[in-house]
């Protein structure tokens, strides 16, 4: 008998036909013997209409009346997941984060896990029951109802594996697996069969958004053995993620992620002395704006350099105006912005060992005459910043070179 915690994500319990097919599912694993904690999303959009409402009354709502408003969507669906079990004869029980006690920090809209209260939740498994628990969302020691970030139930799911040491999760979405591009871009892509916790990391940070980061972190520090499947087809296969140690063969690159919305702001011509780099990004991180990339280069003009930096578009305005002041305290000639970049990576631990994947990749966007605007490397990435109209040319391009579709 094993311990598998299932996960169904917004399309799968998109409405009751979907809901009671993977009541069905369940079932169907729950007897062959397996015990199962199941923790599901919101309805597909139901989580976007909430904050509409919100922003319907307020742009800017007080952050813990956001995340009271926000959990309604996944305390709809664990009570209908129970009721579509009950109807076909499985004993099932639903909880809240609040009820089963998933503990978090207070900062709501992007709290985290501290610990779980699994002995309920193990005392209905003993009874036979399936317990179904509610993602995305916690509750703080103060008794306030917290959330998770966009995508948390994945969070939720490989916590309640990590606390209860199932004997793997399974995140059950609309895709067949983790596949080498987002099948939405190029239609060839190919579902990995296992890809690495640190691959995978990687490419949920740079963009690819089938599993919340944090859920990967957490697989990762627990060695918790997921399973990312489609819950649209009868046999899935699905993706293994999992140690690297676990992983016979290292292809150079395993896969190609993307992120759109990103915005690029530059500072010409800052005298290079010590401190222009603090000054400047200290400024941006008091207003709470995150930096991804970061590029300093030498100026055509002596003793002076260029600065460049990029942050979510959301985030664009705002930081152009504190550059603008930054220019003033540091007399710089000027602000250059671009709010219309995105960023391609190429991801893989076989970079280690493989030598000439940047310049190959350089080679192919040249062939395709896409510029350049930024380039940063890791051991097992390679990221771009290049203009928005060119995302899917680059992605197609790099997913037919790299040979990711054979
Ligand atoms: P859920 O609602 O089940 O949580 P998500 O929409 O969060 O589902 O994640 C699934 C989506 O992730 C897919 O429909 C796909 O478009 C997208 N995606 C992005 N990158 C990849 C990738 N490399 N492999 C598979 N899917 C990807
Ligand atoms: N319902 C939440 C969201 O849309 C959490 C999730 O789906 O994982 O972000
Ligand atoms: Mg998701």
């Amino acid at each position: 008998m094993a311990l598998i915690v299932q996960k169904y994500g917004g399309t799968s319990v998109a409405n009751i036909e979907h809901i009671t097919a993977v009541a069905h599912k369940i079932k169907t694993a729950q007897q062959k013997g397996d015990e199962l904690v199941v923790s599901v999303s919101a309805m597909s959009g139901q989580t976007n209409e909430l904050i509409k409402l919100a922003n319907a009354i307020d742009n800017n709502p007080s952050a813990r009346e956001l995340d009271v408003l926000v959990s309604t969507g996944e305390q709809v669906t664990i009570a209908l997941l129970c009721m579509a079990l009950h109807k076909i004869g499985c004993g099932a029980i639903s909880y809240t984060g609040t009820q089963v006690k998933i503990l978090t920090n207070s900062e709501h809209g992007k709290a985290r896990i501290r610990s779980i209260d699994v002995e309920p939740i193990k005392a209905q498994l003993k009874n036979n029951q399936v317990v179904v628990v509610a993602g995305f969302q916690g509750v703080d020691d103060k008794g306030n109802i917290t959330t998770l970030g966009r995508g948390g139930s994945d969070t939720t799911a490989v916590a309640l594996a990590a606390a209860l040491q199932a004997d793997e999760c399974q995140i059950y979405t609309d895709v067949d697996g983790v596949y080498t591009t987002d099948p939405r871009i190029e239609p060839n892509a190919k579902r990995m069969s296992v890809v690495s916790y640190e691959e995978m990391l990687e490419m949920a940070s740079l963009g690819s958004k089938i599993l919340q980061i944090r859920s990967v972190e957490f697989a990762s520090k627990y060695q918790v053995p997921l399973r990312v499947l489609s819950s649209m087809v009868q046999n899935p296969q699905g993706t293994l993620i999992t140690s690297e140690e676990n992983i016979m063969e290292q292809v150079a690159i395993s896969g190609i992620a993307h992120q759109k919305d990103e915005a690029k702001l530059s500072l010409i011509g800052v005298p290079d002395k010590p401190g222009v780099a603090f000054a400047i990004l200290e400024a941006i991180a008091k207003a709470n704006i995150e930096v991804d990339m970061i590029v300093q280069s030498a100026s055509a003009r002596e003793g002076m350099t260029n600065f460049s930096f990029t942050v979510h578009r959301d985030d664009f305005n705002k930081a152009k105006k504190i550059l603008e002041k930054t220019k003033q305290t540091l007399g710089a000639m000027s602000v250059q912005s671009n709010d219309r970049v995105v960023k391609v990576s190429l991801v893989g631990v076989g970079m280690r060992s493989h030598a000439g994947i940047a310049s190959k990749m350089f080679g192919v966007l040249h062939n395709e005459n896409i510029n350049i605007d930024m380039i940063s490397t890791s051991e097992i990435k390679i990221s771009v910043v290049i203009d928005e109209k060119y995302l899917e040319l680059a992605v197609r391009s790099l997913h037919s070179a790299f040979e990711l579709d054979k």
